[in-house]
């Protein structure tokens, strides 16, 4: 698809939607809305700031009447630029779409803007004894609308699933301005086609979420997190599946390998000894019986499989700090090399020790360390390849490993993108997991639903981005000359 032809901006139409107090012009203003946690940099226009869905919607009409890109932004928290307003626009903030409108506690379900802050709303539904499990690890500051956007995951997947099992309904603006609501607000629904899981997961490029219906859940009596060490990665990874075959179903299993517990140890102090090699973090969840039960059987279970040590975090403040350190990992990596490539591929459980044995023979082969770590309960691991910032030649191998990880993936039978969505950054890739055919379909509704191509464009299938164009991004980042 190409580019929408591009006129002048109209400015000052634009302030008349929003008012001028939410229209940011400057160029320092705009540098804050021109990059998300990838790294990759493009500055916007204009950002806009509306505050209705109706404000969205003229902004939106008039985007396709003067043919300007706009981009729906939450926290900018993701990984693969899905928020990074390529070749100019508007960036739409939806930070002041920030009330939780209706907590329903008898039919249990809330009813959010996209805006609101994905762990304040924890704590504000917790509060009424409810549970809202999707937790991505960057739940302090990322947003239920980016969560949505994403269709994001966290540990909890294991025994909860991600954000898609719980959103019932939305309110949508498209990209042609008309406003849509999807789904109810009722368990079970099938009128019709299922429009509001075509809106998860389509990371901003089929329409701007304006409200948001979240199933919840009963909170839990009681959690316990178990921190358990060992002196092999493979007997680590091996645990897992054990634990999972045993028919104990943890709301959590993270791994954190070696370079990743030096990374976090450089600011936590866990006192983990030298010889550990890589540990589980695991959460158990329930009835005060249940999870007295379970945390004994899975740490007998963890013994007998190879573990060096079992410790049992029973009281809130302990388990926070160990999910603490857990959330903390992704931005310690920098501790250790000053840039990195993060991939968050996810093969079926059984898988993982293969998986981990491919990225020794990566790190190996283009002599490029790797720190991994993530959401072992369901396959889905982070992997990174830490880096120099002048060293053009080990970005070079970095990108060759990545390539070759992403086809042993795939012939595991996994995927290349677990929870953090394509973006600009993964776009080269689709084409290895999805047929012609396929993306084609993706590619009919995108043009049924956004005819002007104003919509977030360059994003997923649409980039003009080559595996070559990223290397050069990761180039201009990291200051190295071509
Ligand atoms: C330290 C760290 C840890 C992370 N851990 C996890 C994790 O455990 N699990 C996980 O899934 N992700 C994780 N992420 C990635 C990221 O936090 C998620 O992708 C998150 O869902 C993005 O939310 P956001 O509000 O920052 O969205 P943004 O980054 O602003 O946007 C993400 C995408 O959603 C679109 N979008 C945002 N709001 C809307 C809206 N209202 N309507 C339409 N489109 C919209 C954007 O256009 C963009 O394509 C992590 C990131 C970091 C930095």
């Amino acid at each position: 698809m190409k580019a929408c032809k591009r006129e002048k901006l109209p400015v000052k139409e634009l302030k008349n939607i929003v008012g001028s107090e939410y229209l940011q012009t400057a160029r320092e203003d705009l540098v804050c809305y021109g990059y998300d946690a990838s790294g990759i940099e493009s500055l916007p226009e204009a950002v806009v700031f509306p505050g209705t869905a109706a404000e969205i919607s003229g902004i939106v009409k008039l985007a396709n009447r003067y043919r300007f890109p706009v981009f729906p932004r939450g926290a900018g928290s993701g990984n693969v630029g899905g928020a990074v307003p390529l070749g100019g626009g508007v960036v739409i903030s939806l930070n002041r779409f920030d009330r939780v409108i209706e907590i329903n506690t008898e039919d249990l379900f809330a009813v959010v803007e996209p805006g609101v802050v994905t762990g304040k709303f924890q704590e504000i539904v917790e509060k009424e004894g409810l549970f809202y499990p999707p937790d991505p690890a960057s739940s302090n500051f990322c947003t239920i609308g980016g969560n949505v956007a994403t269709g994001a995951g966290g540990p909890r997947a294991v025994k909860y699933g991600v954000t898609y099992n719980y959103v019932l309904g939305l309110e949508v603006v498209l990209p042609t301005g008309e406003i849509i609501t999807t789904g109810r607000k009722t368990e079970k629904g099938v009128v019709g086609y299922d429009l509001t899981s075509l809106f998860v997961g389509s990371e901003g490029t089929l329409g701007i979420i304006t409200k948001i219906v979240l199933r919840l859940l009963p909170l839990p009596d009681q959690r316990a997190t178990l921190l358990v060490v060992f002196d092999s990665i493979h007997r680590c990874v091996k645990t897992v599946s054990e634990i999972l075959r045993n028919k104990t179903l943890p709301s959590a299993i993270e791994f954190i390998d070696k370079n990743s517990i030096e990374a976090v140890e450089n600011r936590f102090d866990l006192g983990l000894g030298k010889n550990v090699e890589s540990v589980l973090l695991i959460e158990v969840d329930g009835d005060t019986e249940i999870v007295d039960l379970m945390t004994r059987r899975l740490s007998d279970l963890c013994k007998k499989h190879g573990a060096q040590g079992v410790d049992i975090a029973t009281d809130n403040e302990a388990q926070e700090k160990l999910w603490r350190v857990r959330k903390a990992i992704a931005p310690a990596l920098l501790s250790l090399k000053p840039a990195k490539i993060n991939e968050d591929v996810c093969v079926p459980r059984s898988k993982i020790p293969d998986l981990i044995a491919a990225l020794d023979r990566l790190s190996e082969k283009y002599s490029v360390p790797v720190a991994s770590f993530g959401h072992a309960g369901d396959g889905n691991i982070h992997v990174n390849f830490l880096l120099d910032r002048n060293n053009t030649d080990e970005l070079v191998r970095a990108e060759l490993a990545t390539r070759e990880l992403f086809d042993h993936v795939l012939r595991l039978g996994g995927t290349i993108s677990g929870e953090h969505g394509i973006g600009i950054a993964k776009s080269p890739f689709v084409g290895k997991e999805l047929g012609d055919t396929e993306v084609e379909t993706m590619k009919r509704i995108k043009r049924a639903l956004d005819p002007r191509k104003i919509m977030n464009p360059g994003k997923i299938f649409e980039s003009n981005s080559s595996f070559f164009r990223r290397k050069k991004i990761l180039h201009d980042r990291s200051g190295a000359r071509l």
